[in-house]
């Protein structure tokens, strides 16, 4: 993946359910990028607080859209 000149920024996290700690402690973003040619989303973040689970893997805690 190539962005150009991008700026990437982290959108406001929203607390859902982490299915390990039965809690409302992981936390998710949306991760934004924004160019020359304005700002789009470039992919997702998520971890848990409590367990440091997260619904995109264990070594990754981000996933970046597939364009
Ligand atoms: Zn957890």
């Amino acid at each position: 993946m190539h962005v150009e000149e991008a700026t990437p920024l982290i959108g406001e996290p929203e607390p859902l359910w982490c299915p390990h700690c039965q809690a409302s402690t992981l936390w998710s973003a949306t991760i934004y990028a924004f160019t020359s040619q304005g700002s789009h989303i470039i992919g997702g973040w998520a971890v848990c607080e409590g367990c440091g689970w997260s619904p995109y893997g264990w070594q990754q805690r981000w996933v970046t859209c597939q364009t």
